[in-house]
């Protein structure tokens, strides 16, 4: 195979794996996962969740890991959930369920962070992560401000959710002062 991540070979050979994957290769993918994930940080999209495993393996296109499977590469979140969870279930027209990333980390392989959902509702939801914050706020003009980001980048978030955690600060320090002043 020439290209990690090929999107021919993934289609190919998960329409194969979608009868599911024998003990022997369930196990086989169920090592790989943890012998190259480590734990990770916790998504702020995903808090309950807990950290996210994070692959350290080979990275596809659209940067999702990728792990070996029965001699073909597959991403990381799909190979986790036929290895840990079973089959996906398919929509009316036959197709396999996305398997959506709730942390929304394309490295994450703990399978506690992923939902099998249809592929129109997988597009849906993307399209709503466009349109509206994490919150759920919507992103307008107005309620958009640009923010110096990691890397000396700059980022655009929502104002209602950034005032928020300023108050959020706010209240702690206020909290902290008053026990100083108590003891
Ligand atoms: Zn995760
Ligand atoms: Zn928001």
């Amino acid at each position: 195979m020439s290209r990690v991540g090929s999107a021919a070979v993934v289609e190919r050979v998960e329409g194969r794996l979608r009868r599911g994957l024998d003990a022997t290769a369930k196990a086989d993918v169920v090592r790989k996962l943890v012998a190259r994930s480590t734990l990770g940080a916790t998504s702020e999209f995903f808090p309950k969740g807990g950290p996210c495993l994070v692959w350290q393996g080979p990275v596809g296109t659209e940067g999702r890991g990728m792990v070996c499977v029965v001699n073909q590469m597959m991403n990381v979140a799909r190979a986790a959930w036929l290895s840990q969870v079973g089959e996906l279930p398919t929509d009316e027209k036959g197709r396999p369920y996305d398997v959506h990333l709730l942390c929304r980390n394309k490295l994450c392989t703990n399978v506690a962070h992923f939902e099998a959902i249809p592929h129109a509702e997988s597009i849906r939801r993307e399209n709503a992560m466009l349109t509206h914050c994490p919150n759920n706020h919507e992103r307008t003009p107005e309620n958009l401000v640009l923010v110096k980001a990691s890397g000396g980048r700059t980022a655009m978030t929502c104002r209602i959710c950034r005032k928020a955690s300023w108050n959020r600060y706010r209240d702690k320090k206020l909290a902290e002062r008053a026990t100083e002043v108590a003891a």
